[in-house]
């Protein structure tokens, strides 16, 4: 299992070598929210985040192993990309630990509260408020169908829009670099969200890039938004109307959390996705500038 100590040790390792390691913010009980970058600061770049869901913490390994290829094998990238692993480091040691690790016995006590009395937290989304991060951002928020209006480890929409720190360490975050598109990586069904209520050429935009997604991984795009609200992906497609993808890995057979033994078959799919996808944007972005048109397309 990746858990959150793992990540700051990774980091660490990243770091001694001359990598570019840095945090977003920090989560609500305080602890830092790693990235990694990786390309040149000078060209466009792309956010990919994972583990926003804390049962989902397979996808910050995911996440993690991308960073590390491109830092070992040093491809042609025609932009860089901030990773960002754990979106919500509180959840996933919750998830993975517990609540034993955080000092604040009341948290402790309305955590255990908030999962119907039970110390297995096994399958916990939410972050250490017991709100629900990829449904706290501010996009048609507290519409969507699973919603949910109180403290719960999973579905709670938080009392306000960007309520979270951790949610609003990943918007400002995103403001400040300013991608050119977004991968969020959740589990699992081995699909590929891109709509948001794009229109007109957005809208075919972002089908063409999420289509060639799902040729590279082999996994289906779902049609419209499948009742989604609030969500990263979402927020980016509405606010800053930039293509933006949540791609659920592992089969949907499998159990929460995804055990680690299915893993490597998920990392061949995903490995080498994300500069293949900012490549390609980079591409078109600078064809449009140019004045050209753009056509079929596949990921390299
Ligand atoms: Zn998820």
């Amino acid at each position: 299992m990746f858990g959150y100590l793992d990540l700051l040790e990774e980091i660490a390792n990243l770091k001694r070598i001359g990598v570019e390691v840095g945090s977003i913010g920090k989560s609500t009980l305080g602890q830092q929210i790693p990235y990694v970058f990786v390309g040149d600061k000078q060209l466009p770049c792309m956010i990919v985040q994972a583990a926003i869901h804390a049962r989902e913490h397979l996808t910050a390994l995911l996440a993690l192993c991308q960073a590390k290829h491109l830092v070992a094998t040093r491809p042609n990238m025609l932009g860089a990309i901030y990773f960002v692993p754990m979106a919500n480091p509180d959840g996933v040691r919750i998830c993975q630990e517990g609540v034993q690790w955080i000092a604040d016995k009341d948290i402790q006590h309305s955590l255990v509260q908030t999962n119907g009395q039970s110390n297995d937290f096994s399958l916990w989304k939410a972050n250490a408020n017991g709100v629900d991060l990829n449904v706290n951002f501010d996009a048609n928020w507290g519409t969507g169908e699973q919603n949910v209006y109180y403290k719960a480890s999973q579905s709670y929409v938080g009392p306000s829009p960007c309520s979270e720190a951790e949610t609003k360490a990943l918007v400002d975050f995103t403001l400040a670099v300013k991608p050119l598109v977004t991968i969020s990586y959740h589990c699992k069904g081995e699909v590929v969200y891109w709509y948001f209520g794009q229109t007109r050429h957005r809208k075919w935009r972002d089908e063409r890039y999420a289509k060639a997604i799902a040729k590279h991984t082999g996994y289906t795009l779902v049609e419209g938004d499948d009742g989604s609200a609030g969500g990263y992906k979402d927020w980016c497609i509405q606010k800053l109307r930039i293509p933006s993808y949540t791609i659920e890995v592992g089969s949907d057979n499998l159990p929460h959390p995804l055990p680690y033994s299915h893993f490597e078959p998920i990392l061949q799919a995903n490995l080498d996705l994300p500069r293949r996808l900012l490549n390609s944007v980079v591409r078109d972005h600078n064809k449009l500038s140019a004045g050209g048109l753009l056509g079929a397309m596949d990921l390299d």
